[in-house]
């Protein structure tokens, strides 16, 4: 193969490359660098990008998430139920927290949780759902909010994959009691390292964050609870405030990409993710066939990288094998047909054209 490798993705900084440093220099000469200026800043102007009214950041995805069921106080014995496709973190995070992760089967167009299979599982342990918006697509937010609010039950959005989301024009994170965000590196918005965040309209669930975050902490040498450790470094602080200023310029970016893709695949035959709303961020572009393991090799040998999200559905992950016995016929079909193609901001139309070329040269045949 003489064509260069189209990477599965490109981390290094452009654009904001020069912000960047200047953030990392700023820090360094101010000499704080746990819990302090760049980290109250970061949290108001991420307030700001999400419409919530309070961000608390804490040291990832996976915290954000332990920490607003612990600040919900569910635990033990309470029961969540989530999503059968997202990734792993999601289920541990229920875990970490103490109470037990339930799964909901997907829809199988959107490929987030599908409201009326959560409504089923609901039983008198129940405390809590937690949707996941999915590759930047946003869940069917009404309609959970309607099963949560039937039975009383704490709507916690995952957001990790969906910065600056949209659904039905709401921003994502604002109709459920609370979101966790990451900035896991890969993330539509990245530290350079791992951070997270909680935002949420509640005031007293906001303070009870800043206490669990740094050891229950409410003034010096005074702990009012145990608590967890989980804080944002100043220096990735200041990263997301230098990069967080793109974001809609990246999220722009990735929807034409996406766009691109969804033209120039349209004669193919494998199955693109439909856009149930314009809101979608597309933190990636799965596409789906059953010959997904032949596609794979097929662009492996044009030098094309390419990954699955998520190759097993949660309930067969043997970290859950102790959970009750649950089926999710839909998520586990879908999880043997997900090839997730190459798509971040940087990503020149031409890589595109090579994978939309490289995908339709492979003689995959119809698929249903
Ligand atoms: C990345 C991710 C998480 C976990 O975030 P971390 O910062 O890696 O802990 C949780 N849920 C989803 C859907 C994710 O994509």
């Amino acid at each position: 193969m003489t064509d260069h490798a189209v990477r599965w993705i490109d981390l290094r900084p452009r654009e904001d490359a020069i912000d960047v440093d200047a953030a990392i220099r700023r820090v360094v000469e101010r000499g704080w660098f746990v819990l302090g200026p760049e980290v109250e800043g970061f949290e108001a102007e991420f307030a700001t990008a999400t419409g919530s009214d309070h961000t608390t950041a804490v040291a990832s995805g996976t915290d954000a998430l332990t920490l607003t069921l612990r600040g919900l106080g569910i635990g033990a014995g309470d029961d969540v139920i989530t999503t059968a496709l997202s990734a792993v973190f999601t289920a541990q995070a229920i875990m970490m927290a103490g109470a037990r992760p339930v799964f909901a089967d997907i829809d199988p167009d959107r490929l987030t949780v599908d409201p009326a299979a959560v409504e089923a599982l609901v039983g008198p342990r129940t405390a809590a759902v937690i949707p996941v918006h999915l590759y930047g697509q946003p869940a069917d937010l009404p309609a959970l909010a309607a099963v949560a609010d039937r039975h009383g039950l704490a709507l916690v959005e995952d957001c990790c994959q969906a910065h600056l989301a949209t659904c039905g024009g709401v921003p994502v994170g604002t109709t459920g009691v609370a979101a966790a965000y990451s900035f896991y590196p890969t993330k539509n918005l990245g530290a350079l390292g791992d951070g997270g965040a909680v935002c949420t309209r509640d005031a007293s669930l906001d303070a009870r964050l800043r206490r669990l975050r740094n050891g229950g902490q409410t003034s010096r040498d005074h702990h009012t609870e145990p608590a967890a450790h989980s804080r944002l470094d100043e220096i990735q602080a200041a990263v997301l405030r230098a990069r967080l200023p793109y974001l809609r310029e990246w999220t722009t970016r990735r929807r034409a990409l996406a766009t691109r893709y969804r033209d120039g695949l349209r004669e193919v035959p494998i199955r693109v993710p439909p856009e149930s709303d314009p809101g979608h961020v597309y933190h990636l572009f799965p596409i789906r066939t059953v010959a997904r393991d032949r596609l794979r090799d097929h662009l492996r040998d044009r030098n094309i990288e390419t990954l699955t999200h998520y190759p097993t559905p949660l309930p067969a992950q043997p970290a859950f094998a102790d959970m009750e016995p649950n089926h999710s016929p839909v998520a586990a079909a879908v999880c043997g047909e997900l090839l997730s193609l190459p798509l971040y901001p940087s990503m020149t139309e031409a890589a595109v054209t090579r994978v939309v070329d490289a995908v339709a040269s492979n003689n995959i045949g119809v698929v249903p």
